[in-house]
């Protein structure tokens, strides 16, 4: 028989055991949950706080900006739920901020363009206002 895996969900925190990893999938959330490096054994001989531990430490390090912005991961810990919905909402927050990012972009590069033209426009009537202009003195 294939021994036993931990996997858990980076979404939602819940943590199950499998032989393949075709079945770790998270039934709520619906998505492929992650291999823990930790045996099975060690995994069940950890209490249960112990392993909400070890898994938020997972989850807390696999979202760099999470670890970065958290200064007492230990008030974490207890927090399974909330962990993953943090990390998730930071995946978010870091596509949206890529987006607008890109717009700000488009919109400067246009911006620039129509400010050129608004130039380039204002030159053309200084050079005609003073090819008009001597005219005018006769
Ligand atoms: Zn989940």
């Amino acid at each position: 028989m294939r021994e036993l895996s931990v996997y858990y969900c980076d979404k939602c925190g819940y943590y199950a055991y499998y032989q393949l990893p075709k079945n770790a999938v998270c039934h709520k959330c619906k998505q492929s949950m992650i291999l823990l490096s930790i045996s099975h054994q060690e995994f069940t001989n950890l209490d249960y706080e112990a392993r909400d531990r070890f898994i938020v430490t997972k989850m807390i390090a696999a979202s760099p900006t999470l670890a970065n912005r958290i200064t007492a991961p230990e008030k974490l810990y207890h927090q399974r739920k909330l962990v993953g919905t943090l990390t998730q909402q930071i995946k978010e927050q870091e596509k949206e901020i890529k987006s607008l990012n890109e717009t700000i972009e488009w919109m400067h590069a246009m911006i620039w363009d129509e400010l050129r033209k608004k130039q380039a426009l204002k030159e053309e009537v200084r050079r005609l206002k003073e090819l008009a202009a001597p005219a005018q003195q006769d």
